[in-house]
């Protein structure tokens, strides 16, 4: 079987293209354009490439966008303050907070405090709630929508499929398995504790891959044509390396996202969507 070697790259740059005519219809029909504020505590150097990343990808399609930089020693009271702020500006659409934060902020408390309907990253309860109740004006986080965007860009059915899913986390694992039950497919979840993986990974017309291990999954592991999506990035000897053996699935599985250039463009993407989601609805766009 030939496997078609799924390009997020292009995938991800049509869909900034979308976001980016959108804006200027709305610019050009006199209204603000949509603005994102990104919080960057410290100076962890990650953390600062993937905030010029934002901006960047940001200004190409038209959004505004600021960072705030704050020390690595600031208290929690002043970054509240800056989210209370930023919470309260009527010319801001979304509000990130680059993580990790410096270990002395409590990132569980401090990602709740910036506004559900500001919430571009999906992490606040309040969307978590929302998804998993079926409620599409929920913003959901970036990452696992953009593996439903993939699916849906390149055609691969949802419907019907059984889909399987390795890693639970809050972040990709469990949203990933809520928006793939919204879209009809039957879902299993494994983990760390799961026995025996490649019996459920066998059994994947999807399989979505989110573990943080490469080689996790293996040629051996994945059903004949089966479409395989993975979100792992790791960094080893060899370069940045996915949780899937990208190799031992071609002429297997039917469809398979490389790693680098397959899910991880679509994650600034589906933040620029999401910006512009939250955008209309403060304007109130339908
Ligand atoms: P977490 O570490 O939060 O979660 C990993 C999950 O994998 C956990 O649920 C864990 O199970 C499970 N797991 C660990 N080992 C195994 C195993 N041997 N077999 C089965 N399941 C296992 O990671 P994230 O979900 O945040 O990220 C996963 C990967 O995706 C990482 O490589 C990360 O870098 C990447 N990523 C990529 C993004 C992108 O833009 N493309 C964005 C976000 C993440 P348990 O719950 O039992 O511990």
């Amino acid at each position: 079987m030939d496997t078609r070697i799924i390009s997020g790259s292009e995938i991800a740059k049509a869909v900034r293209a979308d976001v980016r005519n959108e804006v200027k219809t709305y610019v050009q029909a006199g209204r603000r354009a949509p603005k994102l504020a990104v919080i960057l505590v410290g100076n962890d150097p990650a953390s600062e490439v993937y905030v010029r990343n934002k901006s960047k990808a940001c200004e190409k399609v038209g959004i505004l966008h600021d960072t705030i930089n704050m020390s690595a020693d600031s208290t929690e009271e002043e970054v509240i303050k800056v989210i209370e702020g930023l919470n309260a500006d009527p010319q801001v659409d979304g509000i990130l907070l680059q993580l990790p934060l410096p270990a002395h902020l409590d990132e569980k408390k401090i990602t709740q405090l910036v506004l559900a309907n500001k919430d571009v990253d999906g992490f606040h309860i309040e969307n978590a709630g929302m998804l998993s109740t079926g409620r599409w004006e929920a913003f959901f986080p970036c990452t696992p929508w953009g593996v439903i965007e993939i699916m849906k860009r390149e055609g691969l059915p949802i419907r019907g499929k059984h889909c399987v899913i390795v890693g639970r986390s809050n972040l990709v694992g469990k949203p990933e398995a809520l928006l793939m039950l919204a879209e009809d497919a039957t879902v299993t979840v494994c983990h760390s504790r799961t026995p025996d993986l490649k019996a459920f990974t066998s059994q994947a017309d999807i399989l979505v891959v989110a573990v943080g291990r490469p080689g996790t999954v293996n040629g051996d592991m994945i059903k004949e044509g089966a479409v395989v999506i993975d979100v792992g990035i790791n960094r080893t000897e060899e370069g940045l390396k996915g949780d899937v053996d990208f190799d031992s699935c071609l002429g297997k599985a039917a469809a398979i996202t490389p790693v680098p250039g397959g899910v991880g463009p679509m994650t600034i993407a589906m933040l620029l969507k999401n910006t512009l989601k939250a955008y209309k609805l403060h304007e109130q766009i339908d």
